[in-house]
């Protein structure tokens, strides 16, 4: 019996090289390991908490994620993927699990108080908002996922699942598993900046970036701040450019060299900048080729959504009729 799981992202944009060494590279262990079934949605719905004034660019979005998974290597032929809005089951899931969620367990929840307090350029002070934990609960319950593969930072936030889950059960007979946490590594790839690599802090490198857009941002990287002249030692501790080499670059030996020459001085940071760019490039160049590949497709790209939203509803219909029985709506 292969155990289920759904995860999802939100087509906010492209993605980045942080993605792809965390959450990406963990998803795709998943998808080719027998032992599990995994859903992967684009969750348009959620894009929408945060861009319902601009709604119009989440189609585009949607698009761009999708490229990006292909090309790093998910595959619609072992995993299901699809956009969430196609199966209409995850609104009507949601529309019954926030029936049941006490108010409170939203309003204490931390994402969303801190989330108020730091996006100031968008009126997040929705109903909509507020309820996305139920609208989370619902794209995992749905396919009554067993396990959820997440970060150790993003662990709090299956919890609220969990407990939806619970509730609903205890109301209306055991309809759904509560998912257990699979934690999964998060290597830390800073950007530019230093700081974590997001989009919305304009400092990160994507996927979709050519050769020339990758090198422009790393030669220009932030580096350890005491290396003011070539010969200053430096520390690669201290360095987010050092951070990562230690997630793309394998070749022990040339690491080796290249921290000692920092620690000595005896290189410079455009150096060592250079040999990252080779590993990056190197592991990039199949990954562009791909990308580039379905871009000129897009009969192909309708297709796999299309047959993964199929796919997906046939799960999801099983859980809504559970779901509706469950309560009592269905003669
Ligand atoms: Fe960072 Fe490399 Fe420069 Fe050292 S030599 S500060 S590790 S970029």
């Amino acid at each position: 019996m292969k155990l289920r799981t759904f995860s999802g992202m939100r087509p906010t944009g492209k993605l980045h090289l942080g993605h792809m060494a965390g959450a990406l590279s963990n998803w795709i262990k998943l998808q080719e390991d027998p032992g599990y079934d995994c859903f992967y949605g684009i969750v348009d719905w959620h894009a929408m908490m945060s861009d319902y004034a601009n709604s119009s660019v989440i189609k585009g979005n949607c698009r761009e994620v999708l490229l990006d998974w292909l090309a790093v290597g998910l595959d619609p032929e072992k995993s299901t993927i699809f956009v969430q809005s196609h199966v209409p089951e995850h609104a009507e899931l949601s529309l019954a699990l926030g029936m049941v969620t006490p108010l409170g367990w939203l309003q204490r929840n931390p994402t969303y108080k801190e989330q108020i307090l730091n996006i100031q350029n968008k009126d997040l002070s929705t109903f909509g908002f507020l309820g996305y934990p139920v609208l989370m609960a619902a794209d995992i319950l749905l396919y009554r996922s067993s396990v959820v593969p997440v970060g150790e930072d993003q662990s709090a936030h299956l919890e609220i699942t969990r407990e939806i889950a619970r509730r609903f059960n205890n109301f209306y007979g055991e309809v759904f598993p509560e998912p257990d946490i699979l934690l999964t590594p998060t290597p830390k790839v800073p950007g530019t900046d230093g700081r974590k690599m997001s989009k919305s802090y304009g400092n990160s490198i994507n996927i979709a970036d050519t050769e020339k857009e990758m090198w422009n941002k790393l030669r220009t990287m932030m580096t350890d701040p005491a290396r003011e002249r070539k010969t200053d030692p430096g520390d690669p501790d201290k360095c987010p450019v050092w951070d990562i080499h230690k997630v793309f670059n394998h070749d022990e030996d040339e690491k080796a060299d290249l921290a000692s020459g920092c620690r000595t001085g005896s290189i410079g940071c455009v150096q060592c900048k250079k040999a990252l760019k080779e590993h990056v490039v190197s592991m990039m160049s199949p990954i562009w080729e791909r990308r580039a590949y379905y871009e000129s497709r897009q009969e192909t790209l309708d297709d796999i959504l299309w047959n993964g939203a199929d796919k997906a509803r046939v799960v999801a219909r099983e859980t809504m009729d559970a779901v509706l029985e469950g309560i009592g709506f269905v003669p």
